[in-house]
């Protein structure tokens, strides 16, 4: 009894100073006002260093000085695309969770391809505004059903709901980029998504944000900021012989889209230029009218000015475009770099001015990262190659499955790389065993050049796979109710042409491979120092970073860990 007695008070005492030293004053998190979080799209983990020499003050180098900086980020899911990089950093979880697993995916009840945000119940607001077909480069956009868009695809909660939640709608939670889907991700269900329309040159949003622009949006638009671009052109910021690539502007593998040409000046042209809009995504003017609409988010809507923590989204695309055109090893790809660093530097000013950047909690990620165009590796040596696996030559492929099966082409219902959907209804029908088809198409599909791997959703669901990298990143890209029947993944530096030779491009990006996995993470702003880190960690990490910051839970389908340097340096 008197033992029990004293080994209670040894655990009172043990706890009391292990709650004592928690609840001491230099553990409380500053919360931040302003959550500032942005994402470059296509941004590979080494591309700011690469071209830091040039940089200014305010952008990547006071990144590099004042943040955290994590220099070994991956993303560990196969299918490293636009909507699957935006949707893990927004929620913390990988696809096979949040559901977004490509930019587009087959819907078995629909009978067709659906673009990931795609919803017939939310309209735009704006007449005149909807993607045109004729022009639009984004394939996976065009794909779309219906101009209507919502967060509603999306299976988990945000980062961003759960702050709304937190403070029961009383932070301010805005999304703006050039791309709809790079807006929408990240505003969550609870906040509002702006996006530029390259057929209007406006920045617009769908019924399921509003009813009625804001009077703001629409003074915005009123002043038509993209005009000043007309009859101007994207030049060199400094003298071409700065440059790393400032002798090699014209590689034959750089693709010159609607005749915006290959090297400087590029020119935007007039109105009679039907691809104007499209031209100032393909150039540094994308993320500089991305800007502005962020500052006049921040300015109209006063963000960061009350008493709970606001948070904007802002994703910059143009580097994206840059790349899919000429390459991420381009004199185009390192100016933008440097126009998007002073865009940067804008921003944080802006912040600075309006917010003070020791209230904001800043966060730069990228949805994925970027390979090396072909024609660009194959010049240093490595072997690289395009491939079109929808140009795959079934027949032989096809006679063989008739012959086991007794059912041939009828089998394939639907193809878009990485997913190939089979016919469930006809595998019924005959009677078929549907592992068994699987298996057989997953074998035939290996006799495509330049395929690594292909894995079947049974496997996947009987979880009977080796503990192998490309294995598990499979699984963590699977969902059962959208993933095909077999996965395709490619060998390193293989490429899948978007349009399946439709549309000749510099390079994609899309595989499971470091090149395309690697993304920076930085915290920056609060009271942060600068400090680099090498530690493994995922983008995952970022959603349940910013929860801990703001005492909210994780959101529903979070797998990451809360990152100890960036909350350590808060307090
Ligand atoms: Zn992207």
């Amino acid at each position: 009894m008197i033992l029990q007695k004293f080994s209670t008070g040894l655990l009172f005492l043990a706890s009391t100073l292990l709650f004592s030293s928690e609840q001491s004053p230099q553990t409380t998190i500053q919360k931040p006002k302003l959550i500032l979080q942005i994402t470059v799209d296509q941004l590979r983990g080494d591309l700011p260093d690469k071209f830091m020499k040039h940089m200014g003050k305010g952008g990547f180098r006071y990144l590099k000085e004042k943040g955290v900086w994590y220099k070994n980020a991956h993303y560990t899911y196969s299918n490293t695309e636009t909507v699957v990089g935006h949707t893990t950093l927004a929620t913390g979880a990988n696809p096979a969770i949040h559901g977004m697993v490509s930019n587009v995916w087959y819907d078995r009840v629909k009978k067709r391809l659906v673009y990931n945000i795609e919803d017939k119940r939310y309209h735009i607001l704006s007449k005149n505004a909807d993607i045109d077909d004729s022009t639009e480069v984004d394939s996976s956009q065009a794909l779309a059903g219906t101009d209507g868009r919502s967060p509603a695809n999306i299976m988990v909660s945000t980062f961003s709901d759960e702050l709304s939640l937190f403070t029961n709608e009383k932070s301010k939670i805005f999304g703006v980029s050039v791309k709809d889907r790079g807006a929408v991700t990240l505003a969550g269900h609870n906040g509002k998504a702006f996006w530029f329309s390259k057929t209007s040159g406006e920045f617009i949003t769908s019924s399921f944000y509003y009813d009625t622009y804001p009077t703001w949006v629409k003074k915005f638009n009123d002043q038509k900021l993209a005009e000043r671009y007309l009859g101007k052109s994207w030049t060199l910021m400094h003298d071409k012989s700065k440059y790393m690539f400032g002798n090699s502007d014209d590689n034959p593998w750089e693709e010159d889209y609607a005749n915006f040409g290959r090297v400087f000046p590029h020119v935007y042209g007039g109105k009679e230029n039907k691809y104007f809009n499209h031209f100032l995504t393909f150039s540094p003017a994308g993320d500089e009218l991305t800007l502005d609409f962020a500052k006049a988010i921040i300015d109209n809507e006063k963000m960061g000015q009350h008493d709970v923590t606001d948070y904007l989204a802002v994703s910059f695309s143009s580097t994206d475009y840059v790349g899919h055109i000429f390459g991420p090893s381009s004199l185009e790809a390192e100016d933008n770099m440097l126009r998007l660093d002073k865009t940067l530097a804008s921003l944080f000013k802006y912040v600075d001015e309006k917010v003070g950047l020791d209230n904001t909690l800043i966060v730069l990620s990228a949805d994925h990262g970027a390979p090396e165009a072909p024609g660009y590796l194959a010049k240093l040596g490595i072997e690289a190659k395009w491939i079109a696996p929808l140009k795959w030559n079934k027949k032989p492929s096809l006679s063989r499955l008739e012959k086991k099966f007794g059912v041939g082409q009828k089998l394939i219902e639907s193809f878009f790389p990485p997913y190939l959907y089979l016919n469930h209804t006809i595998i019924k029908e005959k009677g078929l065993n549907l592992a068994e088809v699987q298996k057989a198409v997953a074998k035939e599909i290996m006799e495509i050049d330049g395929i690594a791997l292909t894995v079947t959703s049974t496997e996947m669901l009987n979880n009977t796979l080796p503990d192998t990298y490309l294995y598990s990143a499979a699984l963590k890209n699977f969902n059962a109710k959208r993933s095909g029947d077999i996965l395709i993944l490619f060998e390193p530096h293989c490429f899948a042409n978007d349009m399946d030779g439709g549309a000749i491009m510099a390079t994609n990006h899309g595989g499971p491979w470091t090149y395309d996995t690697f993304v920076p993470v930085i915290f920056a702003g609060s009271h942060l120092t600068g400090k680099q880190i090498y530690k493994p960690i995922r983008p995952n990490d970022i959603a349940a970073t910013l929860s801990a910051v703001v005492d909210a839970k994780a959101p529903s389908g979070s797998n990451g860990t809360v990152l100890l340097e960036v909350l350590e340096g808060l307090k």
